[in-house]
């Protein structure tokens, strides 16, 4: 039996490792899926077999195992029927809140783990130190990962506001959290028995309050790396999770979760043009940062729908660069009709995506691949920032931060040196939101007071559906 869940669990690796594979295009990211839910439901198949074969040996006592399997599967149950309601509820702007909250779950499950490998070795007396240094180290990242998450969780739900939180001393109180850990790992390493507690309970609650200060003093223009740095820690606990329980699976997927989560930190830094150490230092725009809303940048124009739709016959030329407002207003079914009809009149459409567009690293893509809009007009920021300034017209529909100006022009500004899409070099542009309320950052768009921009106020996809009847 052990033999056939090995070969299980090493089938469940190389699943996990094709779905990363084609999660990484969109046309193979349905399959990339299924790979992936089909590796897991091996995965627990073969762990359920594997409790059940501890029944026909002597190590434990029959009955607490019998318990135990009941436990397992009922708690499975509850688990997947809480999990699909809420997969199927959730809206996909909700989606960053709910991955946040999954990665806590995770952090929280290495630290229970944890204390009950603990808990088990210190009663039979066998405590050693290696798995003591397994121990303390999957707690301490499972405590951050939990409290980083919450944080996380309420930011992006705006139920916590999402300035940074910035103590005075934040990076000594950091540095001080670590080095104190530290010493009481080596503590924990050299106690024997019950002795341990003390440092791991010590070292539990200061985990505890460094995942919470580290990404309180993240600013929410940072989330998207929080989120998928939070990803990598939770990949992380679970591969401790693994070495303390003897499980390689747990080990293998937790360290193809951490290293997958930190590329794409990485990569999202890179795009952000933010250096990796000062996001997570955090703290980022708050020093004398002056917000683009006490500026004059002057008047705003407006335009109405059938003028939109008149312009937009004449070109020959579109670029839609779709922000987080397109995923609020679901306007992702009449953009696509409006492409159809756009395409069918002979005008060249396409679509320019910036790696933080909306509230989760692939937002839009996701929304414009549900409409069936074709993946290869849809083409990344640096692919078509050099485009604009041979564009007649640019929509840009409910984006704000991820096309302004200021990013490039203002080096006070908060969201000074982010990459942005430069939509402004275009002839027309025009600007689908419902008010000059600002995006995400907190930041007034100089480009909506532009000579070659225009306001088209009202719900996107409202607007949008005004715009395809006007084409006729
Ligand atoms: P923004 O959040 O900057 O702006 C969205 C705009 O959409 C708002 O100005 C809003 O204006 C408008 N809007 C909202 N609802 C509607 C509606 N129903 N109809 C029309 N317009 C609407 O979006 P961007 O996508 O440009 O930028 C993303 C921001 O989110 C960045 O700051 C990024 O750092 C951050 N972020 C990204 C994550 C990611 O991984 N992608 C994760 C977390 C944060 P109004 O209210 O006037 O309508």
């Amino acid at each position: 039996m052990v033999q056939f869940v090995q070969g299980a669990y090493i089938l469940s690796a190389l699943l996990f490792i094709l779905a990363l594979a084609g999660l990484s295009k969109h046309e193979t990211a349905r399959r990339g899926n299924q790979f992936g839910m089909a590796g897991m439901g091996l995965a627990l198949v073969a762990t359920l077999l594997l409790v059940l074969d501890y029944l026909g040996t002597d190590y434990f006592d029959q009955g607490p195992v019998v318990v135990g399997l009941v436990i397992i599967v009922v708690a499975g149950a509850i688990g997947a029927v809480i999990g699909l309601r809420l997969a199927q509820r959730v809206e996909m702007t909700g989606m960053p809140e709910l991955i946040a909250m999954m990665h806590s779950f995770v952090g929280l499950a290495a630290v229970l783990v944890g204390y009950n490998t603990y808990i088990e070795t210190a009663d039979f007396g066998h405590s050693d130190s290696v798995h003591n240094a397994e121990v303390f180290i999957g707690v301490f990242i499972g405590a951050v990962t939990f409290t980083g998450s919450i944080v996380a969780n309420l930011k992006l739900s705006a139920r916590m506001k999402s300035a940074p939180l910035t103590l005075p001393g934040r990076h000594q109180l950091n540095l001080a959290i670590l080095v104190v850990s530290a010493l009481l790992m080596v503590w924990f390493m050299l106690s024997d028995g019950w002795v341990g507690m003390a440092p791991l309970v010590v070292m539990t609650v200061l985990a505890l309050v460094l995942g919470f200060h580290l990404v309180a003093a993240i600013g929410g223009g940072d989330m998207p790396v929080v989120v998928s740095m939070l990803n990598s820690y939770s990949g992380w606990a679970a591969a401790a999770a693994g070495f303390m329980l003897g499980n390689d699976l747990l080990i293998i997927t937790g360290a193809l979760v951490g290293s997958s989560g930190a590329i794409l930190s990485y990569i999202m830094c890179t795009a952000m043009n933010r250096s990796f150490v000062s996001v997570i230092a955090g703290g980022f725009g708050s020093d004398g940062a002056v917000s683009g809303e006490a500026r004059d940048y002057g008047e705003h124009r407006e335009i109405q729908a059938d003028e939109v739709a008149a312009m937009l016959k004449d070109a020959s030329s579109v670029v839609i660069t779709p922000g987080y407002g397109m995923a609020v207003a679901q306007a992702q079914y009449p953009v696509a009709e409006m492409t159809r009809k756009l395409r069918e009149k002979g005008v060249d459409v396409r679509f320019g995506i910036h790696p933080v567009a909306g509230r989760l690293p692939g937002h839009m893509n996701v929304l414009l691949a549900e409409a069936k809009v074709p993946y290869d007009i849809v083409l990344e920021m640096d692919e078509i920032n050099d485009d604009f300034p041979d564009t007649d017209v640019v929509l840009v529909i409910g984006a704000n931060d991820t096309v302004n100006p200021a990013a490039m022009e203002e080096p006070n500004s908060p969201i000074a040196g982010m990459p942005v899409l430069e939509v402004w070099k275009a002839r027309d542009v025009i600007v689908f939101k419902r008010s000059m309320a600002t995006g995400y950052a907190g930041v007034q768009n100089p480009l909506f007071f532009r000579e070659n921009s225009q306001m088209l106020f009202g719900d996107a996809k409202d607007k949008v559906n005004e715009i395809v009847a006007a084409l006729g």
